[in-house]
């Protein structure tokens, strides 16, 4: 019998055009969910949207909004709930990378980066408990980074979203727990999409030399456990920073 632990559920992804966040879509299709698709671009949610319709005849709902913009977010909630009226999962995964050596920072840059990685996703995973309350119920799967925990060398601005992200995820939790809402991270290490597609042979090389297991992950090896803190497979636990890095955090 097929697997499909979100029949029923409503879940919106953040950035679900690409890379990971398309995987998680694809794997929440698949698993029965109905599906609210966030992403920058009008057209490559849409086209994700009807793709998964006919793929898996999911109930699909395209919603492009820049999430560092509050009065969009407002908007996509709106839309979401006139479609919806609930919200069962929210997996907060927008991002943009920021590589930058401390002294080549650009103000324009690491300013873009905060409003996007860190306060977008506490607008969205706010505007989401407020849905999430009314039923009591809701899981929230928050996109940190192994950065956030370790650090990374020209990543200070990075670093400091993704780890700013990891308090918010605590706190979240903490506060949203009397409401039957669990709040988790996942702190991916180094990933194959089009987030790192430009970094330079000898870089990429040597990225993936200090991963224990010896390789990138495919989108889908972090779709799954986002799937996993997401389900009710994981109704006990809260508050949790899973990486899923190939063991670069050993
Ligand atoms: P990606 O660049 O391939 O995709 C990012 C997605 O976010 C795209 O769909 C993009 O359109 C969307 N997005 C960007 N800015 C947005 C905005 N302002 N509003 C709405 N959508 C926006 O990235 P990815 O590798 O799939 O990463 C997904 C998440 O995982 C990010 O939060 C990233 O920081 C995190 N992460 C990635 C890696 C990695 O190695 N790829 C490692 C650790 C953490």
């Amino acid at each position: 019998m097929a697997y499909r632990p979100f029949e029923g559920r409503v879940v919106l992804i953040t950035g679900a055009s690409r890379g990971i966040g398309r995987a998680t879509a694809e794997l929440m299709a698949e698993r029965g969910a109905a599906l609210a698709l966030n992403g920058l671009s009008a057209p490559d949610v849409e086209s994700l949207a009807a793709e998964l319709h006919d793929r898996f005849g999911t109930d699909c709902l395209a919603v492009p909004a820049d999430v560092a913009d509050p009065n969009a977010v407002s908007a996509l909630f709106k839309t979401l709930y006139a479609r919806f009226k609930r919200l069962d999962v929210l997996v907060n995964n927008a991002g943009v990378l920021a590589d930058w050596r401390l002294g080549m920072i650009p103000a324009d840059g690491m300013s873009r980066a905060v409003q996007v990685n860190l306060i977008g996703a506490l607008e969205v995973m706010q505007t989401a408990a407020r849905l999430m309350r009314r039923k009591r119920a809701g899981s929230i799967v928050n996109l940190s980074s192994i950065v956030g925990l370790r650090g990374g060398a020209g990543q200070s601005v990075y670093a400091a979203t993704k780890a700013g992200l990891i308090g918010a995820t605590l706190s979240a939790a903490k506060e949203l727990a009397a409401d039957g809402i669990r709040v988790n991270a996942v702190a991916p290490g180094y990933i194959a999409t089009d987030m790192i597609a430009h970094l330079d042979p000898a870089i990429h090389a040597a990225h993936v030399s200090s991963i224990p297991l010896g390789r990138a992950a495919d989108p889908a090896e972090v779709a799954r456990v986002i799937a996993f803190l997401a389900s009710d497979e994981a109704s006990y636990v809260t508050g949790q920073v899973l990486g899923v890095d190939g063991g670069m955090v050993m």
